[in-house]
């Protein structure tokens, strides 16, 4: 594929934040975690890959019409491996994508790394943290913490956040990023992530530190820095938290079935318009919402916070997922997938996120349990948030806080979004517990593909009941912990099937991602 092919298809938009609502001190606060979310982009590009950087530089010092395209492509991935053709590079010479990151040694293998766990219980913790790089010194492996691997950008971040905080009133903004500019330092995040919890998008919203873990492909440990700057839509944010109340009634149901501890009461909940993204959240696969933070612990103390973004959902959605619902369902049907019952699809599973067991006992040993889950983990979660999501629909359902037609659509576009996926390939999280659901529900007789109309035929009862029957499942694995038990899972449902590659091949004139342009000028 040339370069030029690459760029036919995306989708570009651009992005200006409406800062009427800020005084001239907020829009200042805003201009320095604008700065920051720079800093986490900079940092990210280092986690990425050690050359990423000079590949950065050459591409800026061409003149060249294909160098400009490869900078601008380069700009969307933020490496040169291309998010939405299986990760495959887009620059020649680079060789494939390191499944590592540049978190670990390259020359890295999991039996050393088992074995120097084992070896070291002592060191064990400070190794699986989310919050080090892994070295190797002479013949040992060791741990350095963010703050020290990062010191000099974490330093500008941490300065950047405080001034922020200096500009803004007594509030829960000011006193997370006062907290996030101590954590950047200290590698301790977890006062900062219980106060970010508290902040509710007033002024403005601002997600900034290291979180997700999908760059770490093999062993889901190491959290890649990003930020995330938006503006808050209370008028779609009202709409959505009246679900929020009876969200403990369900929590309560799972956990007698399951029999876990209850979640923490705090449900709060955010629909927003993107300022800016930085890191990881401004590259490849970019998200439309996310439950954070992921540290368990304060899950069970206070709960998490969800946030939607407004900006890309809507993008996102009458882009790309639109035209694959017309494209596979029958008429009536895809007229179901409006934007309200997307928006309460992904609703769903970012509040099932929130949901289920944290603490585990494996072996005797307590933990995470995604540190048991391993390379597993990040799939599993993202299909239990799919699956636990509707079956959460469905309890509003039955308590009248939505009708069945709205239920219906949210379902639809669910579907829908396992073809916008797997047009990048079958291998990230979310496309491969794409995979295990669609199997799950065409064995189930829940979903039938008519090879002449060329369209799915949905059973929605079926549906709701196998989409229960599998949260189960993955509940259930989470609880149990058993890495080989959820491997064989995993491995007997995430087959392609046949019908797949030919359905992808008829949507490949559908653009295949959106990306934001990003207007700043007014904050200059
Ligand atoms: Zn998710």
């Amino acid at each position: 594929m040339t370069i030029q092919e690459r760029l036919a298809k995306v989708h570009f938009f651009q992005v200006k934040p409406d800062l009427s609502s800020l005084d001239a001190n907020q829009r200042q606060a805003l201009a320095h975690c604008v700065n920051a979310a720079h800093i986490m982009t900079d940092v990210y590009f280092d986690q990425v890959y050690v050359e990423n950087k000079r590949i950065y530089r050459e591409l800026q010092g061409r003149s060249d019409a294909e160098g400009k395209d490869l900078l601008r492509y380069f700009l969307i991935h933020g490496s040169p491996w291309d998010a939405y053709d299986h990760d495959r590079p887009f620059i020649q010479d680079v060789g494939e994508k390191p499944k590592f990151g540049s978190f670990y040694p390259s020359d890295l293998t999991r039996d050393e790394w088992d074995a120097w766990l084992k070896a070291h219980p002592e060191d064990r913790e400070q190794l699986e943290s989310n919050y080090t790089v892994v070295k190797r010194r002479n013949d040992a492996l060791i741990p350095v913490s963010y703050s020290a691997e990062y010191a000099d950008r974490l330093d500008e971040a941490s300065k950047q956040l405080r001034q922020a905080a200096l500009l803004l009133p007594e509030g829960t903004l000011r006193s997370f990023l006062g907290l996030r500019a101590d954590a950047f330092l200290s590698n301790d995040y977890f006062e900062s992530d219980m106060a970010w919890v508290d902040t509710d998008g007033n002024p403005f919203e601002v997600t900034i530190g290291p979180y997700e873990v999908y760059f770490d492909a093999p062993l889901g440990l190491k959290a890649a820095f990003e930020a995330f700057i938006a503006l808050p839509d209370k008028d779609a944010s009202r709409s959505l938290s009246k679900f929020t109340p009876v969200v403990p009634d369900f929590d309560l149901l799972l956990t007698q079935e399951f029999n876990f501890h209850p979640k923490g009461k705090a449900i709060p909940l955010e629909v927003v318009a993107d300022v800016v993204r930085g890191g990881e959240a401004r590259f490849g696969y970019m998200f439309v919402a996310y439950n954070l933070p992921n540290d368990r612990r304060v899950h069970d103390i206070k709960g998490s916070k969800k946030v939607f973004s407004r900006t890309m959902m809507e993008e996102t959605f009458s882009t790309v997922a639109l035209p694959i619902a017309e494209r596979i369902l029958p008429a009536d049907t895809a007229a179901k997938c409006v934007f309200g019952n997307r928006l309460l699809f992904v609703l769903g599973h970012e509040l099932a996120h929130g949901l289920g067991p944290s603490k585990i006992k494996v072996g005797g040993r307590e933990m995470p349990f995604e540190v048991a889950l391993k390379d597993l983990h990040s799939c599993l979660e993202e299909a239990k948030a799919d699956m636990l999501g509707i079956r959460l629909l469905n309890y509003f359902r039955s308590q009248n806080l939505m009708g069945d037609e709205m239920l219906l659509g949210a379902l639809l576009t669910g579907i829908t979004k396992y073809f916008q996926g797997w047009r990048h390939g079958f291998t990230e999280a979310h496309a491969r517990g794409s995979l295990i659901e669609y199997n799950w529900l065409k064995t189930a007789n829940a979903l039938h593909y008519n090879s002449i109309s060329k369209k799915y035929e949905v059973d929605p009862e079926r549906c709701l009941d196998a989409m229960s029957r599998l949260s189960t499942e993955f509940l259930n694995l989470q609880i149990a912990g058993d890495y080989d038990r959820a491997k064989a899972f995993v491995k007997q449902w995430t087959h392609v099937p046949p019908e797949i590659p030919s359905i992808i091949e008829d949507l490949k004139d559908i653009p295949t991602a959106v990306s934001p342009v990003w207007d700043l000028s007014e904050l200059k």
